[in-house]
């Protein structure tokens, strides 16, 4: 079992550096938005401490495409409230930032190999935005987001990951947005992780942290605990972009590794570029 990295420790990991680290964060319940949860005061905490970036990308578990890695290209990407049966005060939320667009359009180019389009139609959706409003509460630097491809399997979202990684090197800070466990039919109202979830959560957080991304994408070997975990892929794809995105330069950092409900972890893990 691996011990959360302490937040101070992974303040001392981001020291300005020519180079982006890369965010990988469960967001979980769009409640934590409008709640002052333990992961929001982690969200604040983290934006206080990142680097300033020239634009933000973020791959969202909740722009899930067919056979494209679509990109938004908008001037003013609009707020997505996709959800259903929240309170009113979840709706009345708006993230105001910028798009990239032209950065974007870059990033499609990049991609093309990768099955990539232009698209102008999605914006901000609540895999976004409900964690950006913490990282960046005065929505003042640009964001785009980038969906993921349900089709192409695993390996090819550290490919993507591995692709984008260069825009590290131009400020542009990689967020990835979803859940290492995430099996909605397996939650339970107050209910103690599940061995499943809890089994899935440490194979990755080792995994990742032995920088074996040969088995993360290995549906083979990861078995029934992956289909457990993901029923439906979406929300682990963001994490394999973020894990392609990173290499040997890289220290690695975890925080908010609870598991909620029974079987939606809360991990979150860090990659800051590390002294040598
Ligand atoms: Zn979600």
């Amino acid at each position: 079992m691996i011990a959360p990295t302490t937040l101070t420790h992974l303040r001392d990991g981001l020291k300005s550096s020519a180079r982006m680290p890369l965010v990988f964060l469960g967001h979980g319940s769009p409640m934590n938005a409008i709640e002052d949860t333990a992961f929001s005061r982690a969200w604040t905490e983290l934006g206080q401490n990142l680097p300033r970036p020239q634009a933000i990308l973020v791959v969202s578990a909740h722009w899930m495409t067919q056979g494209t890695t679509l990109v938004d290209v908008s001037d003013v990407p609009r707020t997505i409230h996709d959800f259903y049966g929240f309170p009113q005060a979840l709706y009345d939320q708006n993230y105001p930032a910028h798009g990239a667009p032209d950065l974007a359009r870059e990033v499609t180019t990049l991609l093309a190999s990768h099955h990539a389009a232009e698209d102008d139609t999605w914006g901000l959706d609540h895999g976004a935005w409900t964690v950006l409003k913490f990282l960046y509460p005065k929505a003042d630097v640009p964001v785009f987001q980038v969906s993921v491809d349900m089709t192409r399997g695993l390996a090819h979202q550290l490919e993507i990951g591995r692709t984008l990684a260069q825009l590290r090197n131009r400020g542009v800070l990689i967020i990835g947005s979803g859940n290492i466990v995430h099996n909605l039919r397996a939650m339970r109202m107050g209910g103690k992780p599940q061995d499943f979830a809890v089994e899935f959560d440490t194979l990755f957080a080792n995994k990742l942290q032995e920088r074996d991304l040969a088995t993360l994408s290995d549906r083979a070997k990861l078995g029934t605990l992956l289909t457990q975990s993901h029923p439906s892929i979406d929300h682990y794809l963001p994490a394999l972009t973020v894990a392609g995105a990173a290499d040997g330069k890289d220290d690695l950092h975890f925080m908010t590794d609870a598991i909620e409900l029974g079987s939606v972890s809360m991990r979150s893990f860090v990659f800051t570029p590390n002294a040598a």
